[in-house]
């Protein structure tokens, strides 16, 4: 446990990331829902198909089924049955072939399909005396010379090709995205459990914020880190249970956070959490609370308080906008999704070239917002904690590691915004 009275150092960025890992559990009961509602829900449970995706062999192409073993260099197959997608077929007769569509059901004794680019249709003048069944474009009782040589297997997507029956389809911890939907669906599930939504206490702090919608006072700004922390937590998938702002008092600080703790899984702080005597997260939690983890060497984004308060598990992020943005990106999100339920580890980037140099070093990790061109970044010109504009026109972050030069060329690595 940590006493950040007599704790001064900065915590490693990568060691704060392993400390969010470790504190966290999983905080939420279970629902079951329909899978049409479980977009960015998190499975409570193994999916297990109960059939095979797909069922049947069926055809990749339209085209031509028949057996290997029927086919002779230009000789014509006789066409003896037409087989749509969604058609029950008859086994193939011998020496024949059947016409068939893409998706639709391989017949028994067929083993390959020829696709109809690969087939010359003849009329069979004969067979078409007698009663002949006339389908649009494709005539049974027809004949084909076929002018490639079949390979069994050819053209088939067999039984169990995507998903056989008995696999496991998702694991627990899974977030649904569309694809996880569609897949479910595919599987014939309509019903799914997952873990009810997590339910967020956001608290703002500060006498010189205000809402957008007043004029502003000498001395006032508008407070940006609310609205934009709610959208975070709805995006995640979360739900925002409570949302207040405090002036910079330690009774309304102290109030509100345990209002929050009596409601809310997870509590969020923004601002007063660094040393300043208008700063009353961290008296709040000394006096309620277990700390776990409080500042980080990172650039932006110095104070963070991670503790218990109560037993709810508490993040104060730092106040500067682009300060609350990294952390809440790389921390709060991580936090948030253990206690969530779902099973994700912290976010790994790629490398990408600096294309910029710098002689000095930090004694922090840095994240500069970038824009990209090709593989090569170039940083905004206002890298200001407290500017907000660069994380919006910019593409991601460049980490650039503590006591690190840039050289031109040289790989960092690259977290795009989309990541988060
Ligand atoms: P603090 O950590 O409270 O000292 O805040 C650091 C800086 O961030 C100060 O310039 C605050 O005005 C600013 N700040 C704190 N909270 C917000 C917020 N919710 N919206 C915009 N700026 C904020
Ligand atoms: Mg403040």
């Amino acid at each position: 446990m940590i006493n950040p009275r007599t704790n001064s150092s900065l915590m490693p960025f990568q060691d704060a990331l392993q400390a969010i890992q470790s504190n966290n559990q999983c905080l939420v009961e279970t629902e079951d829902i329909p899978v049409y509602k479980a977009l960015s829900r998190i499975l409570a449970e193994d999916i297990i198909s109960t059939i095979n995706v797909p069922p049947a062999d069926n055809s990749a192409m339209d085209g031509y089924a028949l057996n290997t073993a029927d086919w002779r260099p230009n000789q014509p197959l006789k066409v003896s049955q037409r087989i749509p997608a969604g058609t029950a077929p008859q086994p193939l007769e011998v020496n024949t072939c059947a016409r068939i569509f893409t998706g639709a059901e391989i017949p028994a004794g067929a083993d390959c399909v020829i696709m109809q680019e690969n087939a010359i249709e003849q009329a069979n003048d004969i067979e078409q005396e007698n009663d002949i069944e006339k389908k649009s474009g494709t005539e049974k009782n027809s004949q084909v010379v076929f002018t490639q040589e079949p390979k069994p297997q050819n053209n088939i997507r067999p039984q169990g090709q995507d998903i056989r029956q008995g696999d496991v389809v998702f694991h627990k911890g899974q977030k649904i995205l569309p694809q996880h939907i569609g897949m479910l669906a595919n599987v014939g599930i309509t019903d799914i459990r997952v873990y009810k939504k997590l339910k967020v206490g956001i608290l703002t702090t500060g006498d010189e914020l205000i809402p957008p919608g007043t004029p502003l006072q000498k001395g006032q700004i508008y407070n940006s880190n609310g609205p934009m922390l709610c959208t975070l937590i709805e995006q995640w998938g979360h739900k925002v249970e409570a949302y207040k702002h405090v002036i910079d008092d330690y009774d309304s600080t102290v109030t509100a956070l345990t209002n929050m703790t009596r409601v809310c899984d997870f509590v969020l702080s923004c601002g007063g959490v660094s040393v300043g005597e208008e700063d009353h997260i961290k008296e709040v939690i000394e006096k309620n609370g277990t700390f776990a983890l409080w500042k980080v060497a990172m650039k932006p984004g110095k104070p963070l308080l991670h503790a218990k308060l109560f037993n709810t598990p508490f993040l104060g992020l730092p106040g500067n906008p682009s300060s609350t943005l990294v952390t809440s990106h790389f921390f709060a999100k991580l936090a948030l999704a253990i206690s969530a339920g779902q099973k994700v580890s912290a976010p790994t980037g790629f490398p990408i070239l600096a294309g910029f140099e710098r002689n000095s070093t930090l004694k922090r990790d840095e994240f500069l917002r970038v824009n990209l061109e090709g593989d090569v970044a170039t940083p905004h010109s206002q890298q200001s904690s407290g500017a907000l504009h660069a994380a919006c026109t910019c593409d991601g972050y460049l980490h650039i590691p503590a006591n690190t030069k840039i050289e031109k060329g040289k790989p960092f690595t690259y977290f795009p915004f989309y990541c988060f």
